[in-house]
């Protein structure tokens, strides 16, 4: 990569003191019940940053609780929704104040590129919060001919209590995704993070007090899955679960909602995106927007285009180019200006994409470039591109999650429509080509729940995201969320005679 590997991460002091730490129930900062705490890591220099409160069962109960109370009794769900709307907005304005410090410790605490989510990621988050603070005051029902003597109407309510359990990848952007329809909605919120990425969600939570949003209708949980998660899961008293992560762990929480109390589900789960490069495609945009398809966020994302499917007439020449744009990349230091590639959030995700990484080397993929760490300190890992790929080896069929670039031919769009639907997931797709046919026929072929053509991960706030097949249930962002934190309720009333 382009980057020295000699650069001091150490040499590069996060520019922000980490000041809150701990959890948020029932408009309080307070410890966990049991006292206990976890570390959160540096993945620059994989040392510790501080230790956060450790949520589990009996704060899960604390914070469902307070939700339970704040919905029942408190203002929210019956305050006028303009109402509701006006103290969204406000929370939007606090929290874009607060840029420079949520975007240092979403960085800090993630590894993400500083530039990435302060430019782009941020901005997304603010707006995510104005969108559905303009849709407070415009959720509402239908009249319906009846047939017969009777007035018959919907309301559109609010469902009650949510808990909403959220990755490490995008922890702000998850973040708004899941707390902003909900709020704006009506409910309240036992909001789980991720226990590799708790501290920028504490800032947001501390901000939506500031803004007037009463105590107990956004309570959030640092913790484990196992604890925490899993108790938001069981919860009896949690109307409604939404989760983002592992197809594996969807399953759970899905098991674990039919056996507590039936709560409804939404699940966004993993995926194997397929990017498709057609025969009369502009190659040096597909190889630039493939590119960043796959390393956008080191490869963490659920949208990754990790299976790039390249027409026989030019894979060459697009492999040669996708290999010399992957060395161009800037390695190093995710606070530095002029990096683009920061290292993996943890451990765990940087051993795991490795061992992908072998696997794919021993199953006969071409190795291009990349293919190992990068340094000798955080969890950085070179950007890596295999070509050759077949459509069963492991990188090629399971989600790794991390910046490998896996590049396969195809013939005809009929073989390729078939390969890249030849998968457990259905996320997102991505086509390529000059002819608006082909264009408009594979986009209808593919069973993905986004398809992007000649472009890659648009994440406008008034679109619907989510999956088909096992890449998820329901739709996250635009109208279609509302959906999610919503019930139907059917009324009926006889009529006069006279009226009839
Ligand atoms: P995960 O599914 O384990 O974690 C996601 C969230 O679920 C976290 O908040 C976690 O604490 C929680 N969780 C874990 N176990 C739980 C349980 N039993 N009950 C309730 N909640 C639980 O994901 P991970 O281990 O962080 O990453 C593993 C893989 O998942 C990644 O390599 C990637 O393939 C995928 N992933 C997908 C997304 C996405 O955006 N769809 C995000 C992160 C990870």
């Amino acid at each position: 990569s382009a980057a020295a590997e000699d650069w001091d991460v150490t040499a590069s002091k996060a520019p922000v003191e980490v000041k809150l730490t701990k959890l948020l129930i029932d408009g309080e900062l307070v410890d966990a019940a049991s006292g206990k705490t976890f570390p959160t890591v540096d993945p620059r220099t994989e040392e510790v940053i501080a230790q956060v409160a450790e949520g589990d069962e009996e704060d899960v109960n604390r914070a469902v609780r307070a939700a339970r109370k704040a919905f029942d009794e408190g203002p929210w769900p019956k305050m006028p929704a303009s109402q509701r709307g006006e103290i969204l907005f406000k929370y939007a304005d606090l929290l874009e104040q607060h840029t420079e410090e949520l975007a240092a410790l979403e960085t800090l605490d993630s590894g993400k590129i500083y530039e990435q989510v302060r430019y782009t990621e941020l901005p997304l988050f603010y707006k995510h919060f104005r969108y559905y603070a303009g849709w407070a005051d415009k959720i509402y029902g239908q009249t319906i001919p009846a047939d017969g003597p009777y007035m018959q109407y919907t309301l559109h309510e609010p469902i009650g209590v949510v808990g909403q359990i959220i990755p490490w990848n995008f922890p702000l952007v998850m973040f708004c995704w899941k707390v902003a329809p909900a709020l704006a909605a009506g409910n309240c919120v036992v909001l789980k993070t991720a226990e590799q990425t708790p501290l920028s969600a504490i800032l947001a939570g501390k901000l939506a007090l500031e803004a007037g949003i009463p105590p107990g209708v956004l309570n959030i949980i640092s913790g484990f899955g196992p604890t925490a998660g899993a108790a938001i899961a069981n919860h009896m008293d949690i109307d409604k679960v939404a989760f983002t992560g592992s197809t594996e762990v969807g399953k759970l929480v899905m098991a674990s909602a039919a056996r507590s109390n039936l709560k409804q589900v939404t699940l966004e789960l993993g995926g194997k995106s397929p990017v498709i490069i057609c025969a009369n495609a502009d190659v040096d945009k597909a190889v630039e927007l493939s590119h960043s398809a796959l390393f956008f966020n080191q490869g963490q994302c659920c949208a990754a285009g990790s299976r790039t499917f390249v027409h026989e007439s030019h894979y060459e020449e697009f492999v040669e180019k996708s290999k010399a744009r992957a060395l161009q990349r800037v390695v190093g230091d995710p606070f530095k200006a002029g990096v683009h590639h920061g290292p993996q959030v943890d451990k765990n995700q940087f051993e795991k994409i490795l061992e992908y990484i072998s696997h794919g080397e021993q199953q006969g993929a071409k190795l291009l470039t990349g293919g190992a760490r990068f340094g000798t300190k955080g969890f950085y890992i070179k950007p890596t591109v295999f070509s050759d790929v077949n459509d069963d080896m492991k990188i090629f069929t399971e989600e790794i999650f991390g910046p490998v670039q896996s590049i396969s031919k195809f013939k005809t769009l009929e073989e390729v429509v078939r390969r890249a639907n030849n998968t457990t997931y259905g996320l997102a797709a991505g086509v390529f080509t000059r002819d608006l046919d082909i264009a408009n026929t594979v986009s209808r072929g593919l069973r993905a729940g986004t398809v992007w053509i000649n472009c890659y991960n648009n994440f406008d706030a008034t679109m619907p995201f989510g999956g088909y097949k096992q890449s998820g249930i329901g739709r996250e962002k635009g109208s279609y969320a509302l959906e999610n934190y919503t019930q139907v309720k059917a009324v009926v009333t006889p009529l006069h005679d006279a009226a009839w």
